[in-house]
C-alpha cells in the first residue's frame, strides 16, 4: 500500500510564495487522488506488490499491457508528488558544499543554474509537466519531462529536485504568469533535502 509522505510542514507554511489553498488542494485533492488510483492498479499487478515505486516505474514493460498507460500516469503522479512535496520547506537551507562545487563545476552558481531551470520550464515544456535537476553522467543536468513521466524513464534514478509545472500547482494565486510561480518556488527549496538526494545517488552508484 503506497502512502503520500506526511507533510512536513503546515499548508500555508509555504506562505506567501505558495499558497495555502493551492497546498491543500494539490495534496488533499491530487495527490491523494494519484496514490488512491496508482494503489488500485498496483493490486492488479502481483509482481508489483512487493516492490517499491521507483522499480515499478521503472518496469513498466512487464505489467500486462492494458495496465501500462495507468500505471504509468498515476504511479508517476504519486511518486513525483511526494518528491515535490518533499523538496520544500519554510526553512531557510543551503546547498552543502559538495551539492555547491558540483553547481559550480557547471554553472557560475546557483542563481545561474536556477535560471536555467526557470528558462527550461517557463520556456522548453509545452503544456502539463515537470522540469528537474538530475545527476546524470556524474554532472548536474536540467531536464524536463511530459504529464506525469521523470527522468526514470530515461532510466535515471537521480532525481534531485522537482518542480511541478502543471497548472494545478500555481493557477490559483499566479493565474497565467509561471514565471512568477516559478520564482516564488525557488525561495521555498528544501536544499538540505536535494543535497541528501545527491549524496544518496553517489553512494549508490547511480551516477550515470
Ligand atoms: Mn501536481
Amino acid at each position: 500500500m503506497f502512502e503520500r509522505i506526511k507533510l512536513p510542514y503546515s499548508f500555508d507554511a509555504l506562505e506567501p510564495h505558495i499558497d495555502a489553498a493551492t497546498m491543500e488542494i494539490h495534496y488533499e485533492k491530487h495527490h491523494k487522488a494519484y496514490t488512491d488510483n496508482f494503489n488500485k492498479l498496483v493490486e492488479k499487478v502481483p509482481m508489483f506488490q512487493n516492490m517499491d515505486a521507483r522499480t515499478i516505474l521503472m518496469n513498466l514493460d512487464k505489467a500486462p499491457e492494458d495496465l501500462r498507460e495507468g500505471l504509468r500516469n498515476q504511479g508517476g503522479g504519486y511518486y513525483n508528488h511526494n518528491l515535490f512535496f518533499e523538496s520544500m520547506t519554510p526553512e531557510e537551507t543551503e546547498p552543502t558544499d559538495r551539492l555547491l562545487s558540483m553547481i559550480k563545476a557547471k554553472w557560475e552558481n546557483t542563481d545561474a543554474m536556477l535560471l536555467e531551470m526557470h528558462e527550461t520550464a517557463t520556456g522548453k515544456l509545452f503544456g502539463s509537466g515537470w522540469a528537474w535537476l538530475v545527476l546524470e553522467n556524474g554532472g548536474l543536468k536540467i531536464v524536463i519531462s511530459h504529464n506525469q513521466d521523470s527522468p526514470l524513464q530515461q532510466c535515471n534514478p537521480n532525481l534531485l529536485l522537482p518542480l511541478d509545472m502543471w497548472e494545478h500547482a500555481y493557477y490559483l494565486k499566479y493565474r497565467n504568469d509561471k514565471k512568477s510561480y516559478v520564482k516564488e518556488f525557488f525561495k521555498v527549496v528544501n536544499w538540505d533535502k536535494v543535497s541528501e538526494r545527491m549524496e544518496q545517488a553517489l553512494e549508490n552508484g547511480f551516477s550515470g
